[in-house]
This record gives C-alpha cells, structure tokens and sequence, in this order.
C-alpha cells in the first residue's frame, strides 16, 4: 500500500499508513499562505480491499462546509471520474472506496493537468483564426498565454474570459475548455454569429503556478490573484499585471472570469451590482445575459448565490469587479460547485468534467445573445 502525491498538480501529506481501513492523511497549505482544501493523490494497493482514509485536517480547512454532503472524485483510468463514498464526522473527512485495479487517483475535483492545458493551447493554435500570445512570465517562470480567437477587426466587441484564479477551481478550466471547442467548431451557428460581432480572448489559466504546485487558492508565493486587480504587480501577482495591460490595449466589452464553489451546490453568476458605475443598462445587460442561459442551460439558475453587493460596496480587488468599473461593461464572476447542482443530481458523477464543458457552450449562447446591445 503506498500513497504519492508527486506529480503535477499532487497535494497530501500522509500521516500513518498502518491498517488499511485507517489511513491518514493531511492536506498540505499553499506555500505562503493558509488556505488549503484541494487534494489529488494516488493509492497503490490490493484489488478487493477495502480502504478507509481519514484527512484529519479536514475541519481547519479554509471552506469546511464545503465538506458537508461532499463525495471525494476519482479515477482509475484518469479520464472518467466518479465519487466515492465519503463522510464529514468530528473534523474528519472520510473516504472509503474498494480497489477494482491496482490504483485509483483521489482528488477534490477531476484535476486539470499543467500537460492538458499544454495540449489545449496546442489543439487551438492550428485553427487558423486563432493566435496563441505569451503575455508574461509567473514567478516560477511558466508562460502566461492568451488565446485570441477572430479575425482582429477593430470594429468587433471584444470578449475576455478568465479561468483558474485559484488554481484548485479546476472545473473552470474544464469550462474554458468546452467553450473553445465549440468556439473553433465552423459547424456551430452560435459560435460563427459572435465571431462575426466579436473577438474573443481567453486565458485558459491564470495561475499555472499555483495548479502545478497543488494550491487550492494561490500563486506561488501564497497571493489570490482575485484580489489583486486594483494594483497588481510583477513581484507579487504577474499573472495579473500582463491580464490588466493587455486588457487595456484591446479594451473589454464582455468579461467572464469562472470559478468554483465549494460550499454551494449550484451554477449561479455574481454580477457588478456593486460597482460605482452600475446603471440601469448595465441592469438590463444582465437581465438578458442570464435569461438567455437559463435557456441555453437548465443546470444554470438564479435562485441561490452571493448576497448581492449594495450600489457602491464592491470589492474591487476582485477581477470582474475591477473590469466592470474600468471598462465600464457587462462583467461576471460564474460560479460552479465541487458538489453538484442540487437541482439536477447525478448520483455517480455528480458535477463533472463533462457538464462543465456542456456549460462553456452554453455560455456561449448567452454571450451571443447580449453581444448586441454590448
Ligand atoms: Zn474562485
């Protein structure tokens, strides 16, 4: 019996391996900061044993009602995950799974690789409408790349989407990763009208740093780059700081930064009601964005969310509020659960991959639909 977590994207400290109905294990911090919550291990093992691990950290984790009704994701052959049976009891998160093969990986969520995104980029700059751009270096010196989709019409709307902030949030990358395709899809009549009204920008990773290092929340040196965007700086958040200048140089009608959410177990949108600039267009702008995902996706809905910000309280460190403001546009922050959505319940996978990249096409409807009047 052996676990390892030394790979791209690994995070758990093992604390006792003696009996293997009683494994523990710790999730390790950020470097330079506390937050933690995301794990993604393998266990080597026997076929029809069965495992129980305990992470006994569980409980000073930084959302540990995100453990409530949560089920662990994993995978034997890394492309299909499903959940496992799991408990949250006296601080103790706890898994228990029988081995069908030799090894299973156990993660928060269906992990996205530093090598998928590798492979991402490189499906997308063969189409010839798009223009794969290093904006700048992270401080463990990985390129930061932006995917430009369209022809560079200076006259077209211009599209931002933003994904992995916080690196453990890998469900947005999954998004981003649906929403290309279907964007490079010359078969698709949603994503051949918007290119015809706008060029899309898209960094499929914010943090590449923070995802290879095993972070739930940060960079490298510990910074949640969503709270960076009113002053970021090469020492501290370059990830940021190339984002912001390139935004400036295009100009940002339409921004979608996506996210995960571990503690409600629904799709929902925060929107910019906060901003000093936010105005009745704005309102309306919004109205139609939402009702056209509502349509495009019964997962989407708008019942449960963040409490909205009163007029003029946002925070805005926080990206879609910071472009909001600056750019004075329709701008989100999209919100997905590691749970799942509550009105759609799939018992075995429950949110996954694949409705993740379901939703990025979806999305791609409601920014069609509100490109118009942008
Ligand atoms: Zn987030």
């Amino acid at each position: 019996m052996r676990i390892s977590a030394n790979f791209d994207g690994g995070n758990i400290d093992v604390v006792s391996l003696q009996a293997p109905d009683n494994i523990e294990l710790a999730i390790r911090p950020d470097e330079g900061n506390a937050f933690f919550q995301w794990f993604n291990f393998k266990l080597d093992g026997t076929i029809g044993v069965q495992y129980q691990l305990h992470i006994i950290n569980a409980e000073k984790a930084s959302y540990p009602q995100g453990w409530e009704n949560y089920q662990a994701v994993a995978s034997y052959d890394r492309e299909h995950w499903f959940r496992l049976p799991t408990v949250y009891e006296n601080g103790r998160l706890t898994i228990d799974v029988e081995l069908d093969c030799d090894s299973i990986q156990i993660a928060y969520f269906a992990p996205y690789s530093y090598e998928r995104h590798q492979d991402l980029l490189a499906k997308c700059q063969v189409h010839p409408m798009v223009t794969v751009e290093h904006l700048g270096l992270t401080l463990d010196e990985r390129v930061l790349s932006l995917v430009k989709v369209g022809d560079g019409d200076e006259s077209k709307k211009n599209v931002w989407i933003t994904a992995r902030q916080h690196p453990g949030e890998t469900m947005a990358e999954w998004l981003v990763e649906g929403l290309m395709l279907q964007l490079l899809d010359s078969d698709n009549p949603v994503s051949r009208s918007l290119l015809a009204k706008a060029n899309v920008y898209i960094v499929p990773n914010m943090n590449p740093d923070g995802g290879v290092r095993g972070h739930l929340r940060t960079n490298a040196i510990g910074v949640n780059l969503n709270r960076e965007w009113q002053a970021p700086s090469l020492e501290k958040s370059p990830e940021v700081y190339h984002v912001v200048n390139k935004m400036r140089q295009t100009g940002v009608d339409l921004f979608y930064d996506v996210h995960g959410d571990e503690g409600l177990p629904y799709v929902f949108l925060a929107g910019s009601e906060g901003v000093p600039c936010f105005d009745d267009a704005m309102s309306s702008l919004q109205h139609t964005f939402e009702q056209a995902l509502l349509l495009a996706s019964p997962d989407f809905q708008t019942q449960f969310g963040y409490d909205k910000d009163e007029p003029g309280q946002a925070n805005l460190t926080v990206a879609s509020n910071w472009v909001a403001q600056e750019f004075g546009c329709l701008s989100y922050t999209l919100e997905m659960p590691f749970k799942d959505n509550d009105d759609l319940p799939e018992p075995i996978q429950a949110w996954s991959p694949e409705r993740c990249m379901l939703l990025g096409e979806a999305s791609l409807v409601a920014m069609n639909a509100v490109l118009n009047k942008l």
